[in-house]
């Protein structure tokens, strides 16, 4: 790379700096399971319990690295997950709420009363990326996921409390919305409130994670000989070309998390023939639902204007996959997390720390707009690497993946006894969440 086409690192480095020196201000919790007189038993059980899982954890998320599969195709991790978790007893049922590869498994007290009681999920991902394997971790999140499970209902089988503990494994993150189309299936039905990890390079109890839409956007023109009767056309590729300068100047008004990026897929074919269809492909990204909303409807009048500029028509299509909500973190939730990890030896640092503007996006965020919920970062990978590359996926199945696995599996299980068995925590969290809007649904509210 000569200097001309090496991007500047000066807004990252700073960015970086920053981080590191609000991380450095931020005190681990000073936790003792004696700060839990109620929980106490419950969390040293659920504690043990994981630890003893390490040796299975640590093969499960190890074979899953070694064979990734893609979104909607995750059979074989799929058959991995039933087989460990049959193994120990449960029954699992696959393909459940609409989509082949996902599965569910859950575990009540004899005493469950869903009218009385509560129940909680723990969600686990396991699809992989194109060409560098899991490269998001998602293996890790498939360990701790079914090691939270089963040190939970360890720890539940020892306690005198009433509830549900349901296993989901999520598939077809990556590029697709699997949460989403199992949410249309019932994946929520009888849910209070739902749990996972991710792992990052830092650990945070609660990170940023945008709303994603696409968008689709065919211009139609009429095609003409572009020397000799150009006046006879309508120039679709002219359309097109609009609105993506009309994009671009759009960017200088957003929000600063705001995010828009585009592609022309089709621009005709020949110079000398005004083209007479081009197509767009667009995301539209944002920090909460309601700005998700208002980028779409801005983005929705650039392609009018642009189609009407031009003398041409715009056909368009909205979320070919279902949309990806931004992620509403509990703070309820996300406080109990902190505590967990501390007792793990790790700080989990709270919103603000890490920018707003390192963010992606996720399908759990239209779980977290039905439900009270939490998607904690993990920490298994120096802090430089980022999401989605090959350096990512070796620290993937590295020994901090399975430290990172089974200190996840501990706190999502300690966070999903205490939704069950603490009466002030789960109202804090439903109170949380009503406040903050209530529910959001994609199927409702964006079609
Ligand atoms: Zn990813
Ligand atoms: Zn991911």
């Amino acid at each position: 790379m000569d200097d001309r086409t090496r991007p500047s690192t000066a807004f990252l480095d700073h960015a970086t700096a920053g981080i590191t020196a609000r991380m450095a201000q931020v005190t681990a919790p000073d936790v003792l399971l004696d700060a839990y007189p109620a929980q106490r038993s419950t969390w040293a059980a659920a504690t043990e319990a994981a630890d003893a899982l390490e040796p299975a954890l640590t093969e499960l998320l190890t074979d899953l690295h070694a064979h990734p599969e893609l979104a909607f195709e995750e059979h074989r991790s799929q058959a991995v997950l039933v087989e460990l978790l049959e193994s120990r007893g449960f029954t699992v049922k696959q393909g459940v709420h609409g989509v082949g590869t996902s599965l569910r498994t859950s575990y009540s007290t004899a005493g469950f009363d869903p009218a009385r009681h509560r129940t909680v999920a723990i969600m686990a991902e396991y699809d992989a990326l194109p060409g560098i394997g899991h490269a998001c971790g998602h293996n890790i999140i498939a360990a701790a996921g079914v090691g939270a499970f089963l040190a939970a209902v360890s720890a539940l089988t020892e306690s005198d409390t009433d509830g549900r503990l349901v296993l989901l494994g999520t598939p077809a993150e990556e590029g697709h919305s699997g949460k989403e189309y199992m949410i249309r299936g019932g994946m929520l039905d009888g849910i209070d409130m739902a749990i996972m990890i991710h792992p990052f390079g830092y650990d945070i109890a609660s990170h940023a994670w945008l709303g994603r839409r696409t968008l689709t956007a065919t211009f139609h023109g009429v095609a003409a000989h572009a020397s000799s009767q150009p006046f006879m056309g309508r120039n679709a590729l002219d359309a097109a070309s609009l609105a993506y300068q009309a994009m671009g100047l759009l960017r200088q008004q957003m929000a600063p998390s705001d995010r828009l990026h585009a592609v022309i897929t089709d621009g005709g074919h020949r110079p000398s023939v005004i083209p007479e269809t081009a197509t767009l492909s667009i995301y539209v990204r944002s920090l909460l639902t309601d700005s998700l909303v208002d980028l779409s409807s801005r983005v929705d009048d650039i392609l009018d204007g642009a189609a009407l500029m031009t003398g041409c028509t715009v056909d368009r299509t909205w979320d070919v996959h279902p949309a990806t909500l931004p992620i509403r973190n509990n703070q309820a939730l996300a406080t109990r997390w902190t505590d967990t990890q501390a007792l793990r030896g790790r700080v989990a640092v709270p919103a603000g720390i890490v920018p707003d503007s390192l963010a992606a996006s996720t399908d759990f965020g239209n779980v977290s707009q039905l439900v009270p919920a939490i998607h904690p970062m993990v920490k298994v990978s120096p802090s430089d690497v980022a999401l989605h590359t090959a350096a990512f996926a070796e620290w993937a199945a590295s020994p901090e993946a399975t430290h990172a696995a089974v200190d996840s599996a501990a706190g999502l299980a300690q966070v999903a006894l205490d939704i069950l068995a603490d009466d002030d925590l789960a109202r804090a969290a439903r109170e949380e969440f009503e406040a903050a809007g209530g529910t959001f649904s994609v199927a409702e509210e964006l079609g």
